[in-house]
């Protein structure tokens, strides 16, 4: 049976490039990049190489890079960091947030007693603008920390425009950038935000990776402790391999963007026509009016199936050999509705199924007709 994959905000194939970079550090670059022997020395080369070329493509300082084990860890860091050394009280976040946010901010409120306050959402899940204004002119030491592209609908926030608004009211702002770094271009001298979050596995990268970027003359400091690797922030020995990977696959994602984000596109615009011609009767959650403002790879449609077909149909299109999933790959194994179709489904809607359908540029049309052809079989 061919396998279809079309799963790709939960995780991506790691380009054949990147593992042979990794193989190649693996097998010959061993020493410890904190040792200053020739063995070491050669390791920190690498660490800072790909440091240098991750800084480079997201037009960022190498020092403003701090390489950690993924986006759950560095959004964990940047949070805690703010509300323990940079005296944050306050979090201003949305509930259609990833869990490592919204349960990252929830024990802050619970160790620390920061508050947290939810911006209000349009009815297509996109932030209200003046609600987060209204919640800026508070004036209390405040983290705003807004997703750039959200993992289970595929909206973009303007992050410039929250960005101006933390400037104007001086607010610490985090993106959580875990789904568009690598998949659209980010220019950090030029975009007013102070923390982003990367995760290598994201861009066809190793798992186990990813790189916060702290804009200069912010200082954070660690979660776990130990010894004095990156800047101090981060402790513990770098996986000098992984994050070689990681370097190599961003500067790969870049490199094609242009190819590879037309390709995708057309696969989602050649999807949308099948769902149109064989399931009439669906919809594309989270878009509203205008679905062009979705983000190109994701596609989460409601399907129109009654309500006791949701428990069985990813099981029913794994056993047609298609992967895809009903929400963010942490929560897929629940039969919970997602939190963030919550927000945007009526109750009726959101006991009905939904999917989360997300492309790489792997993909080809042949899957989407084998998807749509399980589908028409439920
Ligand atoms: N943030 C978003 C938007 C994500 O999609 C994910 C991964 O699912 C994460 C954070 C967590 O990243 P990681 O899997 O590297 O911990």
């Amino acid at each position: 049976m061919e396998k279809v994959y079309l799963d790709n905000a939960s995780t991506t194939a790691i380009r054949p490039e990147v593992i042979s970079e990794m193989a190649a550090v693996m097998g010959g670059i061993y020493g410890n990049p904190s040792s200053t022997h020739s063995f070491g020395r050669s390791a920190k080369v690498v660490l800072e190489t790909s440091r240098k070329t991750i800084a480079g493509l997201l037009n960022a300082e190498a020092r403003e890079i701090i390489f950690t084990s993924g986006g759950t860890e560095g959004i964990n860091l940047i949070i805690r960091s703010a509300v323990r050394d940079l005296k944050v009280q306050r979090i201003i976040t949305s509930r259609i947030e990833h869990h490592a946010v919204l349960n990252t901010a929830l024990a802050m409120n619970a160790e620390y007693g920061t508050a947290v306050n939810f911006v209000n959402l349009n009815a297509n899940g996109s932030i209200d603008f003046s609600h987060l204004e209204l919640l800026l002119k508070e004036d209390v030491p405040t983290l705003v920390s807004l997703m750039h592209v959200n993992n289970e609908t595929g909206h973009v926030l303007d992050i410039a425009a929250v960005g101006n608004l933390c400037r104007e009211y001086k607010a610490f702002f985090q993106s959580d950038t875990v789904q568009s770094v690598g998949k659209t271009g980010i220019d950090l001298q030029n975009l007013p935000v102070d923390f982003i979050t990367a995760s290598a596995h994201k861009f066809h990268g190793p798992k186990g990776t990813g790189f916060i970027y702290i804009r200069k003359n912010i200082t954070l400091h660690p979660v776990i402790y130990g010894g004095e690797q990156e800047k101090g922030v981060r402790a513990g020995t770098e996986a000098v391999h992984q994050v070689a990977g990681m370097a190599k696959a961003l500067q790969l994602s870049y490199q094609n963007l242009e190819m590879e984000q037309k390709h995708i596109s057309d696969l989602k615009s050649y999807l949308v026509e099948k769902l149109d011609a064989c399931l009439p009767g669906y919809s594309i959650n989270g878009a509203g009016s205008e679905p062009d403002k979705l983000f190109y790879n994701i596609l989460n449609v409601l399907l129109p199936l009654p309500e006791e077909k949701t428990a069985m149909i990813l099981f029913h299109l794994d056993m047609k050999g298609v992967a895809v999933s009903r929400g963010s790959a942490c929560q897929s194994g629940s039969i919970k509705p997602s939190h963030v179709l919550k927000e945007i489904l009526n109750e009726s809607d959101i006991k009905k199924p939904s999917l989360r359908i997300s492309f790489s540029h792997y993909n080809t049309k042949q899957d989407i007709d084998v998807l749509v052809d399980a589908l028409k079989t439920i």
